[in-house]
């Protein structure tokens, strides 16, 4: 025989019914012999509980009584006169009193099951399939514990068995879940969520070879999937498994549910009704695969902390604790003690919190009076997120994760049996902390979320650039790059799965507008977790952006110079807080574009390597420009608007001749070596002539004729076998003082030196070292260039990963 148990939202009205009835009538078609569990249909139990409660209030509940009696009947002609009477009794009965007991309630509470039942077998029935109400009270003998019986197992067992050794052949016993009697008849009921129990139990004195939990879940998941969408089911558990993971919260495993079928090694299926072609979870006898199975969340707890001096070495001030809290009968969960016994922290229920406190405070009195015990503090609103089948030897994996992404644990505990690892955290984390220690322990691949900012050149390059390299990252590296959100200045596209190749190509539809805190809310909402923001933007004032960001979880990752020219102050503070936050900034395109020019000077600086020196063509345009320039008989003009019209210069190019890129390029190499320079102690030498620096785009552009005679007497000056080079300069004692000479001038060099060999738009930067003495570290080639310079930002996404 097959028991089939069906849940409460198995059984609400529509699609539900309809799927049960059918799973019903097929076994009955296959001959195959069953019996069903049913619990009250939809939320009765609930709706039930509200009403009582409300009558006791004095309140009347007639409407919301007629609603439930139109739902239960669902326009069918069940006779449910005796039900509903006895219900509109009890109201009539409470709301006058202004109270009811626990023994009140199970009677009202029983009917939802018993109207189940009744109407589950009342449609087979009017379907032609032999189906008989059975009311477990009959046969399942509890104690008198209201609310939460004890079953009498040996008497229980006999009595079900008398009761079904006569059941008619052919017809199917339709049984109330959930409910019992005790020895005086009278209604008890097992506790919340027990008509698993009740199946179970069934499963067992009737020796079944299978019990079938319908529910409208696909099974057991490595973590609940409302809270972690990439929780996987788990195809097949063994019993000890799933009696840990009962332990930890798994509510359709409830302890008490695995018990009688362990006892007869019956295997339960845990199945979905509306998927009811699908296996499901199996759990039965067999060898644990061990490891981590699951992971298992639950809330609603509060954190009490007994502290004090006077504690160390003091015996039976545990016992005074569990004592204090036993009389006011609260029950305690996780329980950590240091060995300094200084303190002890426990968890309680929320509802118990300030009761526990209060126990506690009154116990403790004249220790507090002493200053033997400073104080019994409260967190409200705490969570325990538990590892099933963890091992404490690697628990450091799942724990640096929690602290990368800012959750920190109140307390960590490991089971004494088994191998579990609880984690007590903030009850607003438990999101977080679930998806993140998830991804750690059962994805292959890693999510990491990117958040682009910029949609100029640059920012369109690399983000397809990423579109194409995402697969072959996911291949080869089992990283799951996903762009969470694309933003220009005004409007951005979000979508916490990550956004497609459509979605962002249709960025003008999909756009909306945004604030930096929106997104920042939306992040937290959606628990994203490994994130890492890229600033593509030209902006001076995005990066007022950087520290909240930082603040929130993100690593930073930009190609904007800003941030590291203004003041110093902001610098200085800017590390800071990557320090305090654990977070990384990476912006290799800020100096020479994709050429790995910061990370050579910092693997040197920070090797203890003496820089002396850094002197190169910072500037790709002005590179081009007087490249061309001094190879050529041309006028000045004429390779200047040849440089425009290639698309090498800035719209307006004055922002290239005034030299500033380049001076806030030696800038941020400076700073790169701890010197603490200001960007107006760069001397730069304008490549414009004054009376050409203010006045329109429009304007200037026509007269750039003027430039000619000017540079023509330059290169007349320069010596012979020079040409000229627009050069940046940083140098000076560098290990004496605390700032360096920033230099950035226009010179004449040896033609066949390496900076006089440069071709086209390339940069070259030498690196002057101690070691290395007369002989610089040369780093040249392409820089800049909307591609490399994505490529650039790209290489520094990596190095971010790598890093995590
Ligand atoms: N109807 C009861 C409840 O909601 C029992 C059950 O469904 O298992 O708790
Ligand atoms: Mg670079």
């Amino acid at each position: 025989m097959q028991i089939l148990k069906f849940g409460g939202k198995s059984l609400s009205n529509g699609k539900g019914l309809e799927a049960v009835l059918s799973i019903i009538s097929k076994k009955v078609a296959q001959g195959q012999p069953i019996a069903v569990v049913v619990s009250a249909r939809d939320k009765a139990t609930d709706q039930l509980e509200a009403m009582l409660e409300k009558a006791s209030k004095g309140t009347l509940v007639n409407e919301e009584f007629s609603d439930f009696k139109q739902y239960q009947s669902d326009g069918h002609s069940v006779d449910f006169s005796a039900e509903f009477s006895i219900l509109q009794k009890i109201f009539d009965g409470v709301s006058l009193l202004g109270d009811y007991n626990e023994k009140i309630k199970d009677n009202t509470l029983a009917q939802g099951e018993i109207l189940s039942a009744k109407f589950i077998s009342h449609l087979l029935s009017e379907r032609g399939i032999p189906a008989q109400f059975v009311d477990s009270r009959a046969f399942y003998v509890t104690d008198s514990l209201f609310g939460s019986a004890q079953l009498i197992s040996a008497i229980s067992q006999e009595k079900t068995q008398a009761y079904f050794k006569d059941f008619p052949k052919g017809v199917v016993p339709i049984v109330t879940g959930f409910i019992a009697a005790n020895e005086k008849g009278e209604t008890t009921t097992l506790g919340r969520n027990g008509s698993n129990y009740s199946a179970s139990l069934l499963a067992n004195f009737l020796n079944a070879e299978e019990l079938q939990n319908y529910t409208h879940v696909d099974g057991i998941f490595t973590a609940n999937p409302e809270l972690v969408p990439q929780a996987k089911i788990i195809r097949q558990l063994s019993f000890e498994e799933a009696n840990e993971l009962a332990n930890f919260g798994t509510s359709i495993l409830h302890a008490k549910t695995i018990i009688p079928l362990l006892e007869k090694k019956i295997p339960l299926r845990i199945l979905n009704t509306f998927k009811a072609e699908d296996a499901g979870t199996l759990i039965c006898e067999g060898d644990s695969v061990g490891g981590i199975r699951a992971i298992s969340v639950l809330d609603n707890y509060a954190l009490i902390v007994l502290e004090g001096r006077g504690l160390l070495g003091k015996v039976g001030v545990d016992a005074r604790i569990f004592n204090a809290l036993a009389q006011a009968k609260i029950s305690v969960s996780i329980i950590s003690q240091g060995s300094s016994e200084r303190g002890i922290g426990f968890l309680v229920a929320n509802k118990d919190a300030r009761k526990a406190q209060q126990a506690l405070e009154k116990e403790f009195e004249i220790d507090v009076y002493n200053h033997d015990v400073s104080q019994v503090s409260v967190v409200e609103n705490v969570g325990v997120v538990s590892i099933v089948g963890q091992d404490l030897a690697d628990f450091d994996k799942p724990y640096n994760a929690l602290v990368r992404n800012q959750v920190a644990p109140f307390l960590i505990n490991n089971s004494a049996t088994g191998k579990n690892v609880s984690i007590v955290i903030h009850k607003k984390d438990l999101p977080k902390a679930v998806n993140v220690i998830h991804g750690e322990i059962f994805e292959i691949s890693k999510r990491i979320n990117l958040a682009i900012f910029g949609r100029g050149t640059v920012g369109n390059t690399l983000i397809q650039q990423i579109f194409q390299a995402r697969e072959d990252i996911l291949k080869r590296r089992n990283i799951n790059l996903q762009i969470i959100s694309v933003a220009d200045s005004k409007q951005f596209v979000f979508d916490p799965k990550g956004i497609s190749t459509t979605q962002y190509d249709n960025f003008a539809q999909e756009a909306t507008p945004y604030t930096l805190n929106e997104f920042i809310g939306l992040v937290q909402q959606h628990h994203l977790e490994n994130l890492l923001a890229i600033d593509v933007t030209a902006s001076k004032t995005f990066v007022e952006n950087y520290l909240p960001l930082v603040e929130n979880g993100f690593d930073l990752v930009s190609a904007n110079k800003i941030a590291n020219t203004i003041d110093y102050p902001f610098y200085k503070k800017l590390r800071e807080t990557l320090a305090q936050y654990k977070k990384q900034y990476l912006y290799e395109t800020n100096v020479g574009a994709g050429l790995p020019l910061i990370d050579t000077i910092k693997l040197l600086h920070h090797s203890g390597e003496n820089i002396t020196r850094i002197k190169g063509i910072f500037s790709g345009t002005l590179s081009f420009l007087f490249n061309t320039y001094s190879a050529s008989e041309a006028p000045f003009s004429e390779i200047l608007r040849k440089a425009i019209e290639s698309g090498y210069t800035e719209p307006d190019p004055r922002e290239d001749l005034c030299g500033n890129d380049v001076g806030r390029k030696l800038l941020i190499l400076a700073r790169e070596l701890d010197l603490e320079n200001e960007f107006e102690e760069v001397a730069i030498e304008n490549l414009i002539p004054e009376h050409l620096r203010e006045g329109s785009r429009e304007e200037f552009l026509s007269r750039l004729n003027e430039f000619d005679a000017i540079y023509q007497e330059i290169k007349d000056k320069a010596p012979k076998g020079t040409v000229l080079r627009y050069v940046g300069d940083l140098h000076g004692d560098l290990s004496q003082t605390a700032t360096a000479r920033l230099e950035v001038k226009l010179v004449a060099v040896p033609e066949s030196s390496a900076l006089g060999q440069v071709k086209g738009a390339d940069s070259i930067f030498e690196i002057y070292t101690e070691s290395y003495g007369e002989n610089p570290i040369v780093i040249q080639g392409a820089g800049a260039g909307a591609a490399v310079t994505a490529r650039g930002v790209f290489g520094d996404i990596l190095r971010i990963i790598g890093n995590k």
